[in-house]
């Protein structure tokens, strides 16, 4: 999970806004507007796909086709928001706002995170027309504000039987794979992981076949150089481009890449894989001591 950058609201999306809040506003006067009553949003998926370098702004998965759906942030029509409030009420009056909207992968908002927003303890849920964040304290990592890099790294091991949300399917057991886990400790990327599904079979499946064919490829050639000391800096460079925001899975290849490639083998050579707040942060540019 890396950082998004939407970029400016959509004109389309300010008229969709003006045009359906007061009748939702008038609705909410005697009951919370159903789900199939929040409806125009949906003209912000492909302002926000492309945004987000056509991948999902949970698992970085490329998705290769527009679909017509919106993830919001702050669920718009109910929210499961424990532990840290029993509230249930969704964020109906943030559903048209560019803030609160992303583009996800069908697995990451429908079967993962679905109307799930779990604040910490001490928190107190918005009330209607309230702006974000008042009291509330999420434990999701938000994909426009956080470096997801800081707060979740990814392991090659066997996974450990409780190590994930989605249990660990037969057989899985007795190999390695690459799976995701809370970096430093990070409490939203604790949460974030069992939240979304970071670490699903199905997610644990892409992040292996991603690793194998672009990272240890990227990585077996700078290691190859290194041994002939010979076009280093070239074939660094080439195994940074897995590093650019606009790639897959770039969490993913930037724990993979220097767990192939420790740093010690790179700092003869004045090179060095970028700190966490950095990677991805500026595009093509690689860095060096
Ligand atoms: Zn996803």
């Amino acid at each position: 999970m890396i950082r998004i950058h939407r970029g400016a609201e959509p004109d389309e999306l300010r008229r969709v806004r003006l045009e359906r809040l007061p009748e939702l506003a008038r609705i909410a006067r005697t009951r919370p507007p159903r789900s199939e009553e929040i409806d125009g949003y949906r003209i912000a998926a492909g302002p926000l796909w492309r945004a987000q370098n056509f991948k999902c702004c949970y698992c970085e998965r490329k998705i290769p086709k527009l679909y017509n759906d919106v993830e919001h942030y702050r669920p718009k029509a109910s929210a499961t928001r424990e532990p840290g409030s029993q509230d249930r009420h969704g964020y109906w009056w943030l559903a048209f706002t560019w803030t609160n909207l992303l583009f996800a992968c069908p697995s990451c908002n429908r079967t993962g995170k679905n109307d799930r927003f779990p604040l910490d303890a001490g928190s107190v849920a918005l009330v209607a027309k309230e702006a974000p964040p008042g009291k509330e304290k999420p434990l999701l990592l938000d994909p426009a504000e956080h470096h997801g890099i800081e707060h979740i790294e990814f392991v090659f091991g066997v996974i450990p039987a409780r190590a994930t949300s989605a249990g660990v399917p037969p057989g899985w057991s007795a190999r390695k794979h690459w799976w995701p886990r809370a970096r430093g400790g990070s409490l939203t990327g604790d949460w974030t992981i069992r939240v979304c599904g970071l670490d699903s079979s199905e997610h644990i499946e892409l992040y292996d076949d991603h690793v194998d064919k672009e990272a240890r490829p990227a990585a077996r050639d700078l290691e190859e150089a290194l041994k002939r000391r010979r076009d280093v800096t070239a074939a660094f460079d080439q195994a940074m481009r897995l590093l650019q925001p606009g790639k897959p899975f770039m969490g993913l290849s930037y724990d993979a890449l220097r767990l192939l490639v420790p740093g010690d083998a790179l700092a003869p050579w004045n090179l060095a894989w970028p700190e966490p707040r950095e990677a991805g942060r500026s595009p093509g540019r690689t860095r060096r001591r």
